[in-house]
């Protein structure tokens, strides 16, 4: 193994980000965009081409606004407003995400892999490339900052810098490098997803979330005729209304939900953020939108010198959400007692969605808590 180091005279560079997934990548943009020096790296030789989160949340397109991303991930995305809860083909209650009073009073429907793109070009036009193929292999505080080792599989290179923001994903290897726990519950029942062409009665502007008697799916249109189907219940695809044709399946996979949450956020001057740091149910399109608030918290803290914040006021945002996700969870789970009820007793659903439609529109939009808390 070769052994090389970086930057060893004294320490020029502000932030080291681990990770050109979504969040690491808007570490970086707002770095730059505050005028700081920034590397950022990933062990992949190529950016995934899943789209995993496909919902950008009202308080992710404020916090890129400034930056030019908002209006390309407009552009290229569409705006989803109504999402109709449906049971045995009837819809019990529709929620309208434009009766919020805010500036993007929507989800934009866009797949992960395009906002890569969209966030990696703004990386370009500001003369910052992902260094790719240079995988994070150990970290430690010194008294000036961190000397992190990177290394190709043929040569190590030590990269030292005034704080590192590790944003490597659910598996961290920085919050394994640094001892900290990864807390919360998993749920057993296996989830299911499939991008997959749809034909049919379902309203293609809305997105649809149905109680089926052993699960909840949730489906929405989020390409041309490309829908997709995820959700817990035994035969998906077979649960979809009747009348709709299903086509092919561009991607299909089965994981497992858990929620999970750092107990620290950061260790000297080492920082995690996004699924680093959280991972829970997807319900709500939280997790990539929640990690773009924490990288934007991050490069405002190191700005105004308030680093020493970032732990407490990111983990009580992040245990609130985790919490609030959980107890949603219970609805679309047919085994939990809220969940029996509300198949049971759909008229409490069709009562109760309006009634609460003002505080979980905002939370769907991810207005639920001021950034400044
Ligand atoms: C099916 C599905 C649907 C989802 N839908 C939504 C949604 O609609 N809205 C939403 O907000 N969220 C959604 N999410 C969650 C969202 O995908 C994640 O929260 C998001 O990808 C987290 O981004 P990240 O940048 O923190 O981590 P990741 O996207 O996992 O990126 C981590 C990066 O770190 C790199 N890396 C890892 N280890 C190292 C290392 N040792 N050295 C260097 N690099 C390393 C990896 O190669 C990777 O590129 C969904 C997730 C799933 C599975």
């Amino acid at each position: 193994m070769v052994t090389s180091v970086d930057n060893s005279d004294g320490i020029t560079l502000d932030t080291l980000v681990i990770g050109a997934g979504p969040v690491g990548l808007a570490a970086a943009l707002f770095l730059a965009d505050r005028g700081r020096t920034v590397r950022i790296i990933d062990k992949r030789l190529e950016p995934s081409p899943h789209s995993k989160a496909f919902g950008v949340n009202a308080r992710t397109l404020e916090l890129l606004a400034a930056s030019g991303v908002t209006d390309a991930f407009l552009q290229n995305g569409r705006r989803l407003e109504r999402i109709s809860l449906h049971r045995h083909d009837e819809i019990l209650a529709t929620l309208n995400l434009s009766e919020v009073e805010h500036a993007f009073p929507f989800l934009c429907v866009q797949g992960q892999a395009h906002s890569e793109r969209l966030l990696t070009d703004a990386l370009r036009a500001r003369s910052i490339a992902i260094e790719r193929g240079l995988e994070l292999t150990s970290l430690v505080n010194e008294s000036e900052g961190v000397t992190a080792t990177v290394s190709t599989g043929a040569v190590d290179t030590t990269i030292r810098a005034r704080t590192v923001f590790a944003a490597d994903g659910a598996s961290s290897t920085a919050r394994d490098l640094l001892g900290i726990d990864f807390t919360g519950i998993s749920y057993p029942e296996k989830w299911r997803l499939y991008d997959v062409e749809l034909a049919g009665p379902l309203d293609a502007d809305d997105a649809h979330i149905m109680l089926l008697d052993d699960g909840g799916m949730f489906v929405v249109r989020h390409e041309d005729t490309m829908w997709r189907v995820l959700g817990s219940g035994r035969d998906l695809l077979g649960s979809l209304p009747a009348g709709t044709t299903v086509g092919s399946i561009h991607w299909e996979s089965e994981f497992e939900i858990a929620n999970r949450v750092a107990t620290r956020f950061s260790d000297g001057e080492i920082y995690l953020g996004g699924d680093a740091a959280h991972v829970h149910a997807g319900i709500g399109a939280r997790g990539m939108n929640l990690g773009i608030e924490d990288a934007f918290v991050f490069a405002r803290m190191l700005d105004e010198g308030r680093l020493h914040e970032y732990d407490a006021t990111r983990s009580a945002v992040v245990k609130k959400v985790v919490a609030q996700i959980t107890h949603m969870m219970m609805v679309p789970r047919s085994t939990t007692i809220p969940g029996r009820l509300a198949r049971t007793f759909p008229g409490i659903i069709r009562t109760m969605v309006p009634r609460l439609r003002h505080r979980v529109q905002p939370w769907l939009l991810g207005l639920d808590h001021s950034i400044d808390e």
